[in-house]
């Protein structure tokens, strides 16, 4: 993972980023979650989402086979970033991404759209988390909803999967910056 920092900062730096916080969550398999109204050092403890008002400041979420989701206000006035695995679906963090980004920007779901990154899918895992996302922000009321089908473990060249290379692998940072 240190290895990979150098990359990821030229990368953020390469979109304009360089001199925005980078702000990260400690991950835990759960569906808390934060608050970022300012930068911290230290990833985020005990959540796997950050959610944002707040401009200038970059929100970091690393994966590999577990799916990175924005959920973003379409009036471009919050963001929320979130971790959404195997248990973090079952545990609901996105129905509770929507509802807190409703809450807080008193947009309506129809207000927000939804994206689902890369993550790891049938046939290559037993469990299509990522099409039970989708039904999730269906049900919560998203009509806009972004998903690829993308499965990492089908594209060595271009993802790390920890499934595939059993655990001995990097991870993606995606990323969220309110313009
Ligand atoms: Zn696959």
């Amino acid at each position: 993972m240190a290895a990979l920092a150098p990359h990821q900062r030229r990368l953020l730096a390469e979109q304009g980023l360089a001199s925005h916080p980078l702000v990260t969550a400690e991950q835990i398999h759960g569906a808390e979650i934060a608050i970022v109204e300012e930068p911290s050092v230290k990833p985020i403890p005990g959540v796997d989402g950050l959610l944002t008002m707040t401009r200038g400041i970059t929100l970091g979420i690393s994966v590999a086979d577990c799916a990175p989701v924005w959920i973003v206000a379409r009036d471009g006035s919050a963001g929320a970033l979130l971790h959404s695995g195997k248990k973090g679906t079952e545990s609901g963090i996105v129905p509770r991404g929507i509802r807190e980004l409703c809450a807080r920007t008193g947009l309506p779901p129809s207000g927000l759209s939804v994206t689902i990154g890369p993550c790891i899918r049938p046939p290559c895992y037993e469990i299509d988390f990522a099409a039970e996302i989708r039904r999730q922000a269906e049900g919560e009321g998203v009509l806009e909803i972004h998903d690829e089908e993308i499965c990492t473990a089908c594209h060595p060249e271009r993802y790390y999967s920890y499934r595939r290379e059993k655990g001995m692998t990097g991870r993606m940072l995606a990323t969220l910056t309110l313009g």
